[in-house]
């Protein structure tokens, strides 16, 4: 299989580690958007959080946490991004987390654009969200 991340996890390809354990690794991203902006992941390839075990998920997401309080102490906000599937912006098709540092008047954009729903719309989707939750 043809993953950048299992290649660096496999030390194919060369990262700047930041930390690692049986279970994941956290690096930082070649193109960041901000300095500092990091990468978690888990060392088992799953494609997106659809895919990734529970048990194993919540070990990234711990990194996660631990990863955005040591960033927070040298930025004023942190951003955290997952994308699934190329609609989605992944890129990467091995499920990984994004921790950016944020500063006070950095001006990045990352903003959503904004849609309405049309009357007894917004209804309609949280009862068939709720009924495929049960
Ligand atoms: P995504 O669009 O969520 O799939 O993001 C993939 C991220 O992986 C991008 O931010 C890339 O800059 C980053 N990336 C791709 N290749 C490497 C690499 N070899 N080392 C570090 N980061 C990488
Ligand atoms: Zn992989």
């Amino acid at each position: 299989m043809d993953c950048i991340f299992c290649k660096i996890i496999k030390g194919e390809v060369p990262c700047s580690k930041v930390y690692e354990d049986d279970d994941v690794l956290a690096f930082l991203d070649i193109s960041p958007n901000n300095k500092g902006h990091t990468l978690v992941i888990p060392k088992q390839h799953h494609e997106t959080i659809l895919d990734i075990p529970d048990e194993l998920l919540k070990k990234v997401i711990m990194l996660v946490k631990k990863v955005s309080i040591v960033l927070k102490k040298d930025s004023d906000g942190i951003n955290i991004l997952q994308n699934n599937y190329k609609p989605g912006g992944q890129l990467v098709p091995h499920i990984h987390f994004h921790i950016i540092p944020r500063f006070e008047n950095d001006n990045h954009k990352f903003e959503w654009s904004h849609i309405k729903y049309e009357d007894g719309e917004v209804e309609q989707y949280r009862q068939k969200i709720e009924n495929l939750l049960k």
